[in-house]
């Protein structure tokens, strides 16, 4: 033990710490074309994991509109926004984005992640208070930490509790930060009640429409839209339903302005390439057309038969949409469960602590246009397997 010690690096210690809570991570090898089939670690299985709801990743048209752009504009932007990295393209596809969103201005950020951080540290500071709901993504999260302004985390959707804070809140400025649709469970933000509360006491309301952008509401313009608001503050993922990479935040010019100037996300960052600039315009103009509603409708069509063939069960809820987690609790054996589903050909990840609460590690079920009727109903059988073989082999544990 000792001697081991002695050549230990301290991270070595951490991963045995990780690995014995049986929370040890490692990254899977896929390859191949995203679409409904994936390889993971050389076997085929179901694709249930990516957030490639529409199957715009390997679309066509938007892998032809990634090579023209790379071969118009280059393969890199070369510099930031602000020195010499606002091209063409990035400019096309914020002006595309604001005439979506229907919003004055849009603004591209690299990723999600570097959006919400950007976002939430430009806007409010020290002294200021953020109130935001307790399933908030890490990106929110980590935005605002780095923003330095007083955090409250109310309970999940607890509108009456969200109020109790706001009206405690003696702070100059105040914003609320929610998902639309949260990226674990699937279920939606009441917006618009919301919006009703921020605006009763001031503060303002941004929204994170990552997995809601090209999925949800008119023309796949999100939630808000859906739910007819329009929060101060609207950002979403390019990487998700829209199948590129980046993340835009659409709202008024002065909040382009300030971003532009204080992001440091932004600012201190290499414009996006190009290629998946334009990848990802090619892929909204879809999104925006009669195709992406079909592709919707869709999508929306197998999410109710994945409810339906998955009835009411423990572990369910009837809340989500497109994102249908399956609750086990214990973390070992939703991995294990996984794995089984794997061997089976079904690959539905596990997610456990710290992306989600402890006690609630849960096989997540991502569903796609792309799937056919036949794929839901093999999804369904080899989880009812999988489970059944898991909960057996406790009480034979010999076996
Ligand atoms: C995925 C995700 C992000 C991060 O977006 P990326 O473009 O992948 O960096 C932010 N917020 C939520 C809610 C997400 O699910």
């Amino acid at each position: 033990m000792s001697e081991g010690l002695q050549g230990k690096t301290f991270w070595q210690s951490e991963i045995e710490a990780i690995k014995e809570k049986g929370l040890f991570r490692e990254m899977p090898a896929v390859s191949g074309l995203p679409g409904r089939v994936i390889h993971v670690n050389g076997t085929r299985a179901l694709n249930f994991s990516s957030n490639n709801y529409l199957g715009l990743a390997a679309h066509p048209r938007v892998i032809t509109a990634a090579v023209e752009y790379t071969l118009r504009y280059g393969a890199g932007a070369t510099a930031s926004r602000l020195i010499a990295g606002n091209g063409e393209a990035h400019r096309e596809l914020e002006d595309f984005i604001a005439q979506w969103k229907q919003t004055e201005t849009a603004l591209l950020f690299g990723s999600g992640y570097q959006a919400n951080v950007g976002i939430l540290s430009s806007l409010v500071g020290e002294g200021d208070l953020i109130l935001s709901d307790e399933f908030n993504h890490a990106s929110i999260i980590d935005g605002c930490r780095l923003s330095r302004a007083e955090v409250r985390v109310y309970p999940h959707l607890d509108l009456n509790r969200l109020e109790d804070l706001l009206r405690q809140g003696r702070h100059p400025r105040k914003l609320v930060v929610t998902e639309s649709v949260f990226s674990m469970d699937g279920d939606r933000a009441p917006l618009k009640e919301l919006q009703e509360v921020c605006s009763r006491w001031g503060a303002v309301l941004m929204v994170d429409e990552a997995h809601a952008t090209g999925v949800i509401g008119p023309f796949g313009r999100g939630v808000a839209a859906e739910q007819g608001v329009t929060p101060h503050i609207q950002m979403g993922t390019l990487g998700k339903a829209v199948g590129a990479s980046g993340a835009y935040v659409a709202g008024s010019k002065s909040l382009r302005d300030l971003l532009a100037n204080r992001a440091r996300s932004l600012v201190y960052t290499t414009a996006a390439p190009p290629g998946v600039v334009g990848a990802a315009l090619e892929s909204l103009r879809i999104i925006a057309s009669e195709e992406g509603d079909r592709l919707r409708a869709s999508l929306a069509h197998n999410v109710d038969l994945f409810h339906k063939l998955l009835g009411k069960r423990p572990g369910v809820s009837a809340e989500s949409g497109h994102i249908v987690p399956y609750k086990v609790g214990d973390s070992l054996r939703t991995m294990t469960i996984s794995r089984k589903c794997l061997t089976k050909g079904v690959f539905a990840h596990g997610i456990r602590f710290p992306t989600v609460p402890e006690g609630t590690a849960r096989l997540r079920f991502t569903l796609m246009s792309l799937h056919t009727e036949q794929d839901l109903k093999t999804a369904v059988s080899v989880l009812e397997e999988a489970v059944a073989d898991e909960f057996s082999s406790e009480s034979n544990p010999g076996g």
